[in-house]
């Protein structure tokens, strides 16, 4: 698995006005889709192209277009919703399955009570959309599914990442793309730690709930 953390000025200064408390949830949504418009530039770098023609006004041009099929975005409900526009407005031409996972918030696992992905996803540059990497159960559980369908590739797109969840996926999907697709993880920071109720410390608190308010 690779991480890639995105060591960029205006990530980080984004992310600082994400953690912020005084940071009200229009502006935390506002800032979020702009943060992971910023993320999905570096996530795509390595998306399958196939080589075009095309005619400028002044002759023939060589260039590239995004191969097909076409990728596949997975916002982890419910946070990961939260993400869907600031991933779209870079892949306008991406399909986008859901999936619903819920932590139980005492043994902290993941069960899935949605399931809205394509049975093949053979030949597929996928994007799980998740912005919180504490654990790691819920990743782990989504990338495995589209693993299980043949992806080709998965990458997550988390705004923030703790080391513990790092690891923990790591440990998952630690043979490299050797068996399976290649994974990676890619995040704005790494925060210091988890604390006992699995909240990524400093972090930024619910993501959810900042993003859609407490239910
Ligand atoms: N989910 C969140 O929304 N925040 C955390 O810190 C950890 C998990």
């Amino acid at each position: 698995m690779r991480t890639l953390v995105v060591d960029h000025p205006l990530v980080t200064h984004k992310l600082t006005a994400l953690r912020d408390t005084a940071t009200d949830t229009a502006t935390f949504r506002s800032l979020t889709a702009e943060l992971v418009t910023l993320l999905a530039y570096e996530a795509t770098r390595d998306l399958r192209v196939q080589p075009v023609s095309v005619t400028t006004p002044l002759g023939a041009a060589r260039g590239v277009k995004l191969a097909r099929p076409v990728p596949l975005i997975v916002p982890v409900l419910r946070a990961g919703i939260g993400m869907l526009d600031g991933m779209t407005r870079l892949l306008p031409m991406a399909d986008v399955g859901f999936v619903g996972l819920r932590r139980d918030e005492e043994s902290l696992i993941a069960e899935t009570y949605a399931d809205r992905l394509p049975g093949d996803l053979t030949d597929r540059d996928t994007f799980v959309l998740d912005p919180m990497l504490a654990t790691g159960g819920t990743l782990v559980t989504a990338i495995s599914m589209l693993v299980t369908r043949g992806a080709a590739s998965v990458t997550a797109v988390c705004l923030l990442a703790a080391p513990e969840g790092l690891r923990r996926v790591q440990e998952a999907f630690a043979d490299g793309g050797r068996s399976g697709p290649e994974v990676r993880v890619v995040t704005a920071a790494v925060d210091e730690r988890l604390n006992e109720r699995g909240y990524i410390v400093p972090g930024l608190g619910d993501a959810g709930d900042r993003l859609f308010g407490k239910i």
